[in-house]
């Protein structure tokens, strides 16, 4: 794995071995003058992840690379876990992520197809109806160290098998009576090629074919042989299929069709996270999220929602590469590559998220003006703004401290501090509420300091942010943390659960938050940085009245990091 350290979030080249075999590929010309030609194959059975990310980039990005092509397959072989919603969201976020496809295909397109290439091997005495239960076929299989036993079945006829096969496919006999099976090797030291179904019955209402069908292809019996039909030279996929290759072989060399080629690459496995389909879904299901699209999800549409970019994603994916061995990747380093694009590209805004009313006892009463602030300090061509300062103003709670800790350099009583591209202020006193708490500061400004630089060069050791009372909007601010605590979320005890190590506090909403008048154009999905505080994004949520942002990420908190060292 590289160093994280570009100098911008552009995709850098790094070195990856599917790459490296395309290359030869090409170069020996393994398939001709042919294209390269790859495919995306999501099972339209939830929402797409951080993992499948990696998949696409990895499917298109080589594709586009070497001058190919990439089709997007819904391998939509399970008509019962299969729905609508999945096929569009999927859709969407491979664009979102900046690809697109050659083809839009789908699994079922070829159940005709498959059909066909069935009966075929029925013909050819490789493929028979067995009347086994489901339990007794798991029976005879065999273990790792064990041979499997050849089911009563395996002999019947080729006119027996074709009979009973085009009687399945016409409704005659209940779901789960009989399957079609591949009639390779029970002793095989691969459990997949142990007589593997490749039908089974199913009277089940199939998402695109309806009624039309009431057997469904296995999907170890779609996949290869789809590729196939697309021409697909690099089939790449991850490392869990590489058993099932040779069954995958052993079909397309059976049929003698087009030979694409599997190519086996690591899974992405993230610190804090989960990306099993599975469990997502119950997280949805059980509303422990608000939805597949919940800012703490790792989806794809969480992953917008929350403010991430496509850009830093796919400079993620390529950093990350690909290896022939499953490993963790730090979700830190995710964080560095989008930190790394919104710093570049994030227009500054100020924002008080714990709002503490400062009081400018010299500054008129009734008098405002606009001082000029940089929208990216980055981006020089991202140009200024104008934002309003009058005599009442808000800065965070946390930058006034009244009695200030050694090394403290925000406000307190006596202490000089720079309001951000405005003024110097100093602290004279304070009021207090009945409990003692501090609710609101006194200063007086120093008019000379307009800009936020003394002319007498005098220094001062902060800069904070502020806004303007009187024109502040209200906002409410959504605080997202990890969605769960610990590294491996399946680090669980005996008896427990994935879901005892949700973080109680990944989400923290703050009401009162007071923002810079700019941000009442905000649209949903814009993206600021928070001048001190971190990234947000605007939430779908928010109405005309009352501007949601969610937080991307914190910005590095070197305040926290030193009072963690001094054990405060
Ligand atoms: P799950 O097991 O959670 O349902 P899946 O692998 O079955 O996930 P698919 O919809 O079949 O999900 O995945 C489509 C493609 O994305 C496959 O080629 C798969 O290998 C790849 N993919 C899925 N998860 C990851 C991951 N974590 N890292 C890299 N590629 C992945
Ligand atoms: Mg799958």
């Amino acid at each position: 794995m590289t160093n994280p350290t570009p100098e911008s979030s552009e995709p850098r080249t790094v070195s990856n071995f599917l790459r490296d075999q395309i290359a030869e590929d090409v170069r020996t010309k393994k398939y001709g003058d042919a294209a390269i030609q790859t495919r995306f194959p999501p099972e339209p059975n939830g929402y797409l992840h951080i993992g499948h990310a990696k998949a696409i980039c990895l499917d298109f990005g080589l594709a586009d690379e070497f001058g190919g092509k990439t089709n997007l397959r819904f391998d939509d072989t399970n008509p019962e876990k299969e729905e609508t919603e999945y096929v569009e969201s999927i859709q969407k976020d491979v664009r979102w992520l900046g690809f697109d496809w050659e083809k839009l295909c789908y699994a079922s397109d070829y159940f005709g197809q498959l059909y066909e290439w069935a009966i075929q091997l029925i013909r050819a005495g490789k493929a028979y109806v067995d009347d086994l239960s489901a339990d007794e076929i798991r029976q005879h299989r065999g273990t790792l160290t064990e041979p499997g036993k050849d089911s009563p079945f395996r002999n019947r006829s080729v006119e027996e098998n074709l009979d009973l096969f085009t009687r399945m496919k016409s409704g005659e006999f209940p779901d789960g009576s009989r399957v079609l099976r591949a009639k390779i090797d029970m002793a095989s030291p691969n459990l997949n090629l142990r007589d593997p179904v490749m039908y089974r019955i199913l009277h089940a209402t199939h998402h695109r074919t309806g009624d039309a069908w009431c057997i469904y292809p296995m999907y170890d019996f779609a996949h290869g042989q789809s590729d196939s039909i697309e021409r697909v030279t690099h089939s790449m996929c991850t490392l869990e299929f590489a058993d099932h290759q040779p069954l995958y072989r052993w079909f397309i060399d059976s049929l003698g069709i087009f030979p694409s080629q599997q190519i086996e690459f690591d899974r992405l496995n993230l610190t804090y996270t989960l990306l099993s389909k599975r469990k997502l879904l119950q997280l949805v299901n059980e509303k422990r999220v608000s939805a597949w699209d919940d800012p703490r999800m790792p989806t794809l549409s969480g992953l917008r929602r929350r403010g991430f970019t496509p850009e830093a994603i796919r400079a993620f994916c390529a950093s990350i590469g690909a290896t022939r061995t499953n490993g963790i990747t730090d979700i830190e380093m995710l964080e560095y590559f989008q930190r790394d694009d919104l710093n570049h590209r994030a227009r500054r805004a100020m924002a008080v998220l714990h709002p503490l009313k400062v009081v400018i006892d010299n500054y008129p009463t009734g008098q405002s003006e606009f001082v000029e602030v940089q929208n990216n300090p980055e981006d020089p061509s991202a140009g200024t703004r104008q934002v309003p300062f009058s005599r009442e103003l808000y800065i965070e709670h946390d930058d006034f401290r009244e009695v200030p800790p050694p090394k403290y350099y925000r406000l307190s009583p006596g202490k000089e501090v720079r309001l951000r591209s405005a003024y110097f202020i100093t602290a004279q006193s304070v009021v207090k509420d009945a409990a003692g708490n501090v609710t609101e500061v006194h200063c007086t400004y120093d008019p000379a300091s307009r800009g936020g630089n003394s002319p007498d060069g005098r220094k001062v050791k902060s800069t904070m942010h502020w806004v303007s009372a009187a024109h502040a909007i209200s906002a409410e601010i959504r605080l997202y943390d990890k969605l769960f605590t610990k590294p491996d979320p399946s680090d669980f005890p005996e008896g427990g659960d994935v879901f005892d190590n949700l973080n109680p506090n990944s989400l923290e909403i703050l009401a009162g938050a007071k923002l810079e008048p700019s941000l009442a154009n905000a649209k949903p999905e814009d993206r600021y940085q928070f001048e001190r505080v971190g990234y947000f994004c605007v939430d779908p949520d928010s109405s005309e009245t009352m501007k949601i942002f969610n937080r991307t990420l914190a910005l590095k908190d070197s305040w926290a990091k030193i009072e963690k060292k001094a054990g405060a």
